[in-house]
């Protein structure tokens, strides 16, 4: 953990990095951090106070913790206090998109030197670290569905959309091979102006920086095409969402451990029981994972949203879907449920939690959703269908509110219930219009 390391360390390690990346052209380099609702914010530096910045840290208010998605403020916001933001140089990128800037992803820690107990990001690290406590790894990978409106029409998945936005989807693969991403897979999705891109697997908390600086890449590129993108959950009431779906496989001594083992499809009694416990905590999990009220536009059955707590081999509206894929080492998870407004910290935080309590429960699957959810002949259970349920559901986790610690579970909630009063009484179409540009 780079921003652990002494502030010496750090400072020596910037000074290497700036020089470098001044050389490269780069004037300001950028840190950025998620905040509870799902909205990224940025500081700013001049590429000579990199050092500075990442000895120290740079000043970041804790009412941030209190924000919304309009910029409002939850109640429990307050104007005093600081918090100090530090670059964690390991991700480090120069921005192709955004010429003379670079990029890193930011924790927050106390002024006295202590982590930010409302830090999402360490929340997610040290949810990962408990897993490497067990002598277990996650490999991880969130996939990022957008919506441009703008750029030329075509069908689903059409070729004639593909070549009508060619340049820019071209664009967009360089930028993100230039910043160092490995992209697996780029497609024009369902519905008009909607793209899906996929990234390969890393460790959980890089997953969630690349995430971030694939949607910052996706942004920039965009706007040098003149298109706008919208990573909102839906951006037409009734129509397909954009998901943020987290692929997962768990691992020991290098062997993926969803495969070769005596459970459901080849997987490892370990496997299964952290995917159990997924499952058990799915409906608190929305609340980080489907953070908006508007998430619940999306989360409804036929648009393969995973509205359904249930998991299916390949069962795309199942909210947990197995993938064996064609080697074992593919062999992986996928939720579904998420959406593209979530803090992927939170999201990927949550998960490893609820799976780390599956395992010291040793929980078991249930049976297996072979069809559709929906079949009348045995519906599954239908997720939360609104913020609200989903915030009782986290109200009640016992194991996100250990997991998160009390100051970050509270705050959460207090984002979720400010949100969910803010935006009462809007129409859909309201409600997709005050998101649609924000996350
Ligand atoms: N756009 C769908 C969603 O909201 C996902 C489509 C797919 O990639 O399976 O999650
Ligand atoms: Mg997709």
């Amino acid at each position: 953990m780079s921003t652990a390391k002494p502030r010496a360390d750090r400072a020596a390690e910037a000074r290497v990095a700036a020089t470098r990346i001044e050389a490269e052209g780069v004037d300001g380099v950028i840190v950025s951090w998620v905040d509870n609702a799902g909205v990224t914010r940025v500081k700013t530096v001049p590429v000579r106070a990199l050092e500075p910045a990442a000895r120290w840290g740079v000043g970041a208010a804790p009412c941030f913790d209190a924000f919304l998605v309009d910029d409002s403020l939850a109640p429990s916001g307050g104007p005093a206090g600081d918090l100090r933001l530090v670059p964690d140089l390991t991700g480090l990128r120069r921005l192709a998109a955004q010429p003379g800037w670079a990029w890193a992803p930011g924790d927050r820690w106390t002024q006295q030197g202590e982590p930010h107990p409302g830090c999402q990001r360490q929340f997610a690290r040290r949810t990962a670290d408990a897993l490497a406590d067990r002598g277990l790894t996650v490999r991880a990978g969130i996939e990022v569905e957008w919506i441009v409106d703008g750029g030329e029409p075509g069908p689903a998945y059409g070729m004639r959309r593909l070549i009508g936005n060619s340049d820019y989807l071209r664009d967009l693969l360089r930028a993100l091979r230039e910043q160092e991403l490995t992209v697996l897979q780029l497609h024009p999705e369902y519905t008009e102006g909607q793209y899906e891109l996929s990234v390969a697997p890393t460790g959980p908390v890089e997953a969630a920086d690349t995430a971030l600086l694939v949607r910052h890449t996706v942004q920039a590129v965009s706007l040098r095409h003149g298109l706008r993108a919208s990573f909102a959950p839906v951006t037409a009431p009734g129509g397909v969402g954009n998901g943020g779906h987290l692929h997962l496989s768990l691992w020991r001594d290098g062997h993926n451990l969803g495969h070769g083992g005596p459970g459901p499809h080849g997987l490892t009694r370990e496997a299964e029981a952290f995917l159990a416990g997924v499952l058990a905590e799915l409906p608190a999990l929305l609340a980080l994972g489907a953070p908006s009220v508007a998430s619940y536009l999306r989360l409804a059955p036929g648009r393969w949203s995973g509205p359904y707590r249930c998991w299916g081999l390949e069962n795309r509206e199942a909210a947990l879907r197995l993938i064996t894929g064609s080697a074992p080492e593919q062999a992986n998870a996928e939720v579904k449920c998420f959406d593209a407004a979530a803090n992927p910290y939170l999201a990927v935080g949550g998960v490893l939690a609820a799976g780390l309590a599956g395992l010291g429960d040793a929980l078991r699957l249930p049976a297996e959703t072979t069809g559709d959810p929906a079949a009348p002949d045995g519906p599954a259970e239908r997720l939360p269908a609104t913020l609200g349920q989903a915030v009782d559901a986290l109200r009640k986790s016992e194991v996100l509110r250990t997991a998160l610690g009390e100051p970050l579970w509270q705050a959460v909630i207090d984002v979720r219930e400010a949100e969910i009063a803010r935006f009462a009484g809007l129409s859909d179409e309201q409600l997709v219009e005050a998101v649609r540009y924000r996350y």
